[in-house]
């Protein structure tokens, strides 16, 4: 990623800003963000203009951020989970590395004989294999996000679907297929987009086989739609109902090529740690320890997965196969909670501070407040998700009443939090959940 450095636009002669910070782009080159944008705006405009076959294929090996450039987007989004971010980037940049040999392979192909082709694929048998993830962690420690964030990056199709919702086919639910409608959605289905897009299944450990795990209550019939989830991962034609649901034979189906779509799964994969345990043949985890201890050990162990434990746990080796990449996440402390409020680019206490800051008022947070927030986080169990809950009920009161406010600065502190939690009867609320 670019180096942030105090110097002049050399396009435009600006100072450093906050508006538009001056970035080293390479090689002692130093712009604003403003004139990056232009150009990056002008660049965009040139290609439209350019005859088709001279503009560049998107995913040029050129235009791939490398793994240390990902990883450090990803570390403006997510807190912690390094060694997931470490996975996810390398995953990443492999597999847009293989989109564009493809592409170049396509593009250099001579109109030749199937002798010379035959040559060709001899010189260069290589083939770089499709790196789909899998990533193991408890809900609501960043999975999801990991994946948008990529996306984002990347300026591909993005889309998060959930694998509770497939049945095979005959029972009632949706067809695997339908797992890319969001995708082609979120596209306009544009099916070339499409094509080079992410697709997050969330909770895929809830297709695991029921004989294989006591700890799932509910067996959306196992086996079968993993077996169908294959067709999708190992990259092959398929025909998708263009608004989800069940294909009927009146519909129109559009073919998407799924080659070229990087799938990454998250789920939360509740007691695979006892298989851990048993595999490392320590102790099974939890019995008579307290919750902190056992939170502790379970994200120790996590750490071990391996994909042996995946398939214990009921997935079948075929899907195990497809998703290469395995990584787990850890749970969340009271520590990487506080920096989620006010650290990310997109932190909440940000994002309210921006709320307010458009009505002319600056708004603080003290420290105790924060921590007022994430101890209520912790005491209910809500983990990082649930920290928007709180701060939007703690914050509707001052939403309402400042603007007719004439005040230039609001501050919230953990007696107004706790007050404000107290009045909204949050405890309560939240224990009916
Ligand atoms: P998961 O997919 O693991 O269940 P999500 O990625 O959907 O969890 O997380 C839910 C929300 O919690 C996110 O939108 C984000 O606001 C916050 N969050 C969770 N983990 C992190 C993290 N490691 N860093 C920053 N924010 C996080």
């Amino acid at each position: 990623m670019a180096k942030k450095v105090t110097a002049r636009c050399m396009m435009c002669g600006a100072t450093d800003s906050k508006a538009a910070p001056i970035v080293e782009v390479f090689d002692g080159l130093t712009l604003c963000t403003d004139c990056i944008a232009y150009i990056d705006r002008a660049r965009d405009e040139a290609l439209k203009k350019l005859p088709k076959e001279q503009a560049p294929e998107k995913h040029d090996q050129a235009d791939i951020p490398t793994p240390h450039e990902i990883k450090a987007y990803l570390d403006q989004y997510v807190i912690g989970q390094e060694e997931a971010k470490k996975y996810l980037s390398v995953a990443v940049y492999n597999h847009y590395k293989r989109i564009a040999q493809e592409a170049a392979k396509d593009k250099n192909a001579p109109k030749a004989t199937l002798k010379k082709a035959i040559a060709a694929q001899d010189a260069d048998e290589v083939e770089i294999e499709k790196s789909n993830i899998i990533m193991v962690g408890p809900t609501g420690t960043g999975k999801t996000l990991l994946a948008k964030s990529i996306a984002r990056l990347l300026d591909v199709p993005f889309a998060v679907v959930d694998a509770t919702v497939l049945t095979e086919a005959g029972y009632v639910g949706e067809d695997i297929e339908s797992l890319l409608t969001r995708l082609l959605q979120n596209c306009d289905y544009d099916v070339e987009r499409a094509e080079k897009g992410i697709v997050f299944i969330d909770e895929i450990d809830k297709i695991a086989r029921k004989s294989d795990n006591p700890s799932i209550t509910r067996d959306v019939s196992g086996e079968g739609v993993q077996q169908g989830l294959l067709k999708l991962l190992e990259g092959s034609t398929v025909l998708v109902p263009p608004n989800g649901g069940r294909k009927h034979p009146e519909q129109k189906l559009i073919a998407v090529d799924t080659k070229n779509i990087l799938f990454i799964c998250g789920g939360a994969f509740d007691g695979i740690e006892r298989k851990i345990a048993s595999r490392l043949n320590t102790h099974s985890v939890g019995y008579g320890k307290d919750e902190a201890m056992k939170k502790q050990q379970r994200g120790n162990l996590m750490r071990y997965v391996l994909p042996q434990d995946l398939k214990s746990f009921g997935l079948i080796p075929e899907i195990i196969g497809r998703l290469p990449v395995l990584t787990a996440l850890n749970p969340l402390d009271r520590d990487a909670l506080l920096k989620i409020l006010t650290e990310p680019k997109n932190a909440l206490v940000r994002q309210y501070k921006k709320l307010f800051k458009i009505d002319g008022v600056d708004l603080e947070f003290t420290q105790d407040a924060l921590e007022a927030i994430v101890d209520k986080a912790i005491e209910y169990k809500l983990g990082a998700r649930g920290l928007r809950s709180i701060v939007e009920t703690v914050m509707v009161d001052a939403m309402y009443d400042v603007p007719s406010m004439k005040v230039k600065t609001f501050t919230v502190d953990a007696d107004y939090v706790n007050e404000k939690l107290s009045q909204a009867n949050f405890d309560k609320v939240k224990l009916a959940d």
